[in-house]
């Protein structure tokens, strides 16, 4: 689940568990003794009101999910076991919405005196606005082939699909005019594993990069990711060209209205009226 505000903490401390993750084969054949701290970032406020469990995280049954899950799997870094097992967390889980995982290892095969060592992960939800147009061949059956992909992703929820509008051609190449729409997601992937999930969606639906602003099968664009703003050689969020987009400007403002540009400081709602 993502929240926008919860950060109320459910934490459990030195769960003492044995079992066999480590680099050296001797340590997945004898196993050790490991730690695991773990604090469920959540909102507590509707338990509270009804005193009832029900509405908040069991954290007796989180202890045996998180023991099961340690002897269960072997992995050889604690890494990996930190990243995975803060996933099926979040995975099993839909009330947390952040997380801190630390695994410890007090026995680590280490030929020095020292305490402990650990890995500590925090892991979460985000939240991110997908711009989605089509105007070559079955332009609906694209727009939806590309929402079933993204629901049958294990780390994607798709949360809402605005209604598609028809919209002329932008960018000056003459060619068919565009289905649009956008759609929300919660997802546990980071913003480079998303572009380039979107980037394989495209792909399989036949989308070839041959002229910039060309006609596409299908065209997937990340407009927001949280309130993050990040630039790297292949990825610029928020999208750098979203405020002069009425085709995006007008079905993210039916789902997001009140969504702030972080760069901007403007509300969607706000950017389109300016359009
Ligand atoms: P297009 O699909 O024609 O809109 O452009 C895709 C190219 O833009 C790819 O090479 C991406 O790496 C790059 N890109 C930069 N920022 C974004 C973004 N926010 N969403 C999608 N693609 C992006």
């Amino acid at each position: 689940m993502y929240s926008e505000w919860a950060k109320d903490e459910i934490r459990i401390d030195r769960l003492e568990i044995f079992a066999h993750h480590g680099v050296f084969p001797e340590e997945a054949r004898d196993g050790q003794i490991f730690y695991v701290n773990a604090t469920f970032y959540t909102d507590v406020h509707k338990a509270c009101e009804e005193d009832n469990l029900a509405y908040s995280i069991d954290y007796g049954d989180a202890c045996f999910f998180i023991t099961e899950w340690m002897q269960n799997n072997t992995c050889r870094l604690l890494e990996a076991a930190a990243e995975k097992l803060a996933r099926a967390l979040l995975l099993k889980y839909d009330l947390i919405c952040e997380l801190d995982l630390e695994i410890l290892k007090p026995h680590a095969p280490i030929k020095l005196p020292f305490g402990c060592v650990s890995v500590k992960v925090h892991r979460g939800w985000h939240r991110s606005y997908i711009g989605v147009g089509s105007n070559m061949g079955d332009r609906e059956r694209y727009i939806k082939g590309a929402v079933e992909a993204l629901e049958a992703h294990p780390l994607i929820k798709v949360k809402r699909v605005s209604e598609l509008i028809v919209t002329k051609p932008y960018g000056g190449v003459e060619q068919e005019d565009f289905l649009n729409g956008v759609l929300e997601l919660e997802t546990l992937l980071n913003p480079e594993e998303l572009l380039e999930t979107l980037q394989k969606i495209e792909s399989a639906a036949g989308r070839k990069r041959e002229i910039h602003w060309g006609p596409r099968t299908l065209d997937l664009d990340i407009l927001f990711f949280d309130a993050l703003c990040y630039r790297s050689e292949t990825l610029v969020i928020p999208h750098p060209d979203l405020q002069n987009r009425r085709f995006v400007l007008e079905p993210l403002a039916a789902i997001a209205p009140y969504m702030c540009h972080p760069l901007m400081g403007k509300t969607v709602a706000g950017l389109l009226k300016e359009l």
